[in-house]
């Protein structure tokens, strides 16, 4: 069954888009097309941030408090749990995340945030006196959210969340391969009873959301994908002077010390570094191994992934499904030869597993003796293909982590806290775990260097949709 859309969702109603061109979604397992969303143009994209700026001015939304704001997030939450198999396996057809994967992670954890910054929002303040200044927070006005497919849902509700609280109206677009779901959030919408024009939706590709970014109306830009598409945003909204949080790509490491707990390592480490067939953003697809364990090491990860269960995402025993698309397909290909000519050491997969005959699976792959110099190394291959590299000592594991344009994720493997702290507070990274990787909502995210600029999640995660005004009362003295 294919679902065409062709509407886009401006003011709480889903409006006949003007543009008549479309994008299409095709399962990435079967290869079979799903549906079609519209392609929107610049008149569809007015239409939505028109309906955006009156329902930030005109809904009474941003003369809520915080928590009168936030008791709509729990209604909004309880709606998308109410369907979670469905969102998820529907999401499964889409991107090719593995089901259980697909519903814990957009629909749990993209609710958990939602649960996070209601409770947040009674402890925001958003005036306060000081001794001749009131000191307000208002918020920016219209946000634009513009994520990418590889966890639609939680990308877009970690935005929402916080923009809701802080009296925001947004605009969320998807990307075009997972176009489709977002519909599951207009109708958590209706359920919560937001105000008409507080969500609206625009489906559509890059022009569609270099037109969003562009557009005069939009106050603030909040972009997740890659560091590409990041860069083009942020020299945009720069031109434009418009406030913008960048959530970019990433190429972590994980660190193996000596006293590593190898069995907590081998148990964790096919879903830390390479879970959704390594399409994930702070994924440790680095694995840097003290030379004492190297060579016993690389052997049992590469046996741990020659028994990986690659195949169909919807059936529940499987670990790792297809690539998003066929050129995912190709690049992540490309990388692997690329990976053999410069003299990396293929120690499992490399290709496509022999008994899939369609969608694009590529088999989980492990290189060993993988050099920083190697494009393995350096780039964000976003498959599932894992390098291995030795160290000596733990400046030469730090170095080596370090060597990257990126910064996002990590780890640090060791049965010494107090080590594996010191070490992870050396790494150039915008999160690090010890003995794992566990998102923690409480904390910012973000990323160093070419994975970003500002911070999602915490507290923090509310200030990029905030801004302060100073009201100076009569009778303040500058000196
Ligand atoms: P992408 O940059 O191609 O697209 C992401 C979104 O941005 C899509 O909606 C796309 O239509 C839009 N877009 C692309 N170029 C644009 C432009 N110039 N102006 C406006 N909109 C534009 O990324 P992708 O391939 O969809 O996603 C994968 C990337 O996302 C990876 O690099 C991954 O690491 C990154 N990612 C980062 C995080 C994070 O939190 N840091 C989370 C998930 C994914």
């Amino acid at each position: 069954m294919t679902t065409n859309r062709t509407e886009i969702y401006a003011g709480g109603s889903w409006l006949e888009a003007h543009a008549s061109a479309r994008v299409t979604m095709t399962n990435p397992a079967t290869e079979e097309i799903i549906g079609t969303a519209p392609d929107a143009d610049s008149t569809d994209v007015h239409a939505v941030v028109s309906a955006a700026r009156t329902g930030f001015r005109e809904s009474g939304w941003r003369d809520l408090t915080p928590l009168q704001r936030a008791e709509h997030l729990a209604p909004f939450a309880d709606h998308l749990r109410s369907r979670a198999e469905e969102i998820g396996s529907f999401i499964t057809t889409e991107n090719g995340t593995p089901a259980a994967l697909s519903t814990a992670v957009n629909v749990f954890g993209g609710t958990s945030m939602l649960d996070y910054y209601r409770q947040l929002a009674g402890s925001l303040e958003m005036e306060d006196d000081r001794t001749s200044t009131i000191v307000r927070k208002e918020a920016r006005g219209v946000a634009a959210m513009i994520v990418p497919w590889n966890g639609p849902m939680i990308l877009a509700l970690q935005k929402l969340g916080p923009a809701l609280v802080a009296g925001c109206s947004v605009v969320i677009k998807p990307s075009p391969e997972t176009s489709l779901d977002a519909s599951f959030l207009a109708d958590a919408a209706e359920a919560a009873g937001l105000p008409d024009g507080v969500l609206n939706i625009v489906t559509g590709g890059r022009d569609t959301g270099a037109a969003l970014v562009a557009h005069r109306d939009v106050d603030h830009v909040s972009f997740t994908g890659s560091t590409a598409g990041g860069k083009a945003v942020g020299a945009a909204c720069g031109a434009a002077l418009k406030s913008h949080t960048l959530e970019l790509g990433g190429k972590s490491a994980a660190i193996v010390l000596p006293d590593a707990d190898l069995d907590l390592f081998l148990g964790s480490f096919g879903q830390l570094c390479l879970a959704n067939s390594g399409q994930g953003c702070f994924l440790s697809t680095r694995v840097l191994i003290h030379r004492s364990l190297y060579q016993d090491l690389s052997e049992r990860i590469a046996s741990a992934m020659e028994s990986a269960r690659v195949g169909d995402p919807l059936d529940v025993d499987t670990m790792y499904g297809p690539l998003i698309n066929v050129d995912a397909y190709r690049r992540v290909l490309d990388h692997i030869e690329s990976a053999q000519s410069e003299g990396a050491k293929l120690l499992t997969g490399g290709g496509r597993p022999s008994h899939l005959n369609r969608g694009y699976f590529v088999a989980p792959t492990v290189f060993g003796n993988v050099d920083p110099s190697m494009r393995i190394f350096r780039e964000e291959i976003f498959g599932p293909v894992l390098s291995l590299t030795p160290f000596d000592d733990d400046d030469d594991a730090v170095r080596l982590a370090n060597e990257s344009d990126f910064g996002l994720g990590g780890m640090v493997f060791t049965r010494d806290l107090d080590r594996g702290n010191a070490m992870a507070r050396r790494v150039e990274t915008g999160s690090i775990g010890i003995n794992g990787y566990t998102l923690d909502v409480t904390a910012p995210f973000g990323g160093y260097k070419d994975s970003g600029v500002g911070r999602e999640l915490g507290p923090e995660g509310i200030e990029p949709f905030l801004q302060y005004k100073s009201i100076y009362q009569p009778g303040g003295a500058f000196f």
